[in-house]
């Protein structure tokens, strides 16, 4: 879908939902849009589209060379270190009633634009993006398998590495290079966890201790690659694991395979997550199971829509998101196997292909 077609589709729903002007900052709106994504500066950044009329993207002066000239998609404004842009964007508003803000649009910019436009309702870009963000074309799937494919070949890799001895942060930073290696031009976040530091999800690696044998290893990387997210976790026993951990890894697998069959076009993002935590539920973990089993994936690493209890909306043909359940015991090891998945008509479709059995290493 081209741009032009993006903006086109964003004005239909800014028609439905009676918001009168968008205005994008920092985070993937803007890139969605116009191709042009914004430094998180404190310098104020704000493409002011409106429904109808020309849209204008207001830049600092030092960050103009980085644009290309798209005269039918936009109107550079570049402002100078003296200017006021906030000031400038309230011009740009006018007498706007709805003004539709990108979600990750900093505070202080926020609060400003409030007190510059007090007759404005503000209300979040999200919910003129999201629905059309959320839907996949084939550009973009084939952009996400990309990504996928590149992190499938570091997770096949990482069967050979040497896990013992090392730090956490020395996985990481393997990792974090191989993704830049094979074509990710950012790595957003590679988590590498062992032993008990597993059993809290997000752990930050660390340098002390090193890797043991014994030790389960948790996996969780991902970067962008020509504008779409990558993301996986597998995970790597050091040395042969007991049985209870074989054991507790199969409850696992079994797990996300549920999650994955569930995910058929029609089907709720809540049944998603349902045949997953079922599965944990059944095999007495449940306690221990302590996040929605996915987030949709795209040009923001997180993104709608969300695999989550409560959350109703039907799964669409494009719809992109990772099945990830985990199991987490604290003080004793956790683990978490990640693939993102497409639904299509043919059913769902799994982007990444990498072995999913507890891989035994050195
Ligand atoms: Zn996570
Ligand atoms: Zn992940
Ligand atoms: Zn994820």
């Amino acid at each position: 879908m081209s741009l032009q077609t993006r903006v086109l589709r964003a004005r239909e729903r800014m028609h439905e939902l009676g918001v009168d002007v968008l205005l994008l900052s920092v985070g993937a709106d803007l890139p969605y849009l116009t191709g042009y994504e914004a430094m998180p500066l404190e310098r104020l950044t704000m493409l002011v589209l409106p429904r109808s009329g020309e849209a204008r993207l207001v830049v600092p002066r030092l960050e103009a060379p980085r644009l290309t000239p798209q005269d039918d998609l936009f109107e550079v404004v570049a402002w100078d270190e003296t200017d006021d842009p906030v000031a400038l964007v309230a011009r740009l508003v006018g007498t706007a009633g709805v003004a539709a803000i990108g979600d990750h649009t900093w505070a202080r910019f926020v609060l400003d634009l409030q007190l510059a436009l007090p007759t404005v309702n503000f209300v979040r870009a999200s919910t003129v993006l999201a629905p059309i963000r959320m839907v996949k074309d084939g550009d973009e799937i084939e952009a996400l398998q990309r990504a996928a494919t590149a992190v499938d070949t570091i997770a096949r890799e990482m069967r050979l590495w040497t896990f013992s001895g090392r730090s956490e942060t020395e996985v990481h930073r393997d990792l974090v290079n191989r993704m830049i290696e094979l074509g990710h031009e950012r790595a957003n976040f590679a988590i590498v966890a062992a032993g008990a530091n597993a059993a809290s999800p997000h752990h930050e690696p660390s340098t002390e201790p090193r890797i043991a044998p014994g030790d389960l290893v948790l996996c969780d990387f991902g970067g962008t690659m020509r504008g779409y997210c990558s993301d996986i976790t597998r995970m790597f026993a050091v040395g042969e694991p007991s049985s209870e951990v074989r054991d507790t890894y199969a409850v696992l697998q079994a797990a996300q395979e549920a999650g994955v069959r569930a995910a058929t076009v029609g089907t709720p993002c809540a049944a998603v997550d349902a045949a997953s935590r079922r599965v944990i539920d059944d095999a007495g973990f449940g306690d221990y199971f302590v996040h929605r089993v996915g987030h949709g994936i795209g040009q923001d690493a997180h993104e709608d829509p969300y695999m989550v209890a409560g959350n109703d909306l039907p799964l669409e043909a494009g719809h992109a998101f990772s099945v990830e359940p985990g199991i987490y015991l604290p003080g004793r090891y956790g683990m978490r196997l990640e693939d993102i998945v497409v639904a299509t008509d043919a059913g769902p479709r799994r982007l990444n292909e990498a072995p999913r059995d507890l891989a035994v290493v050195g």
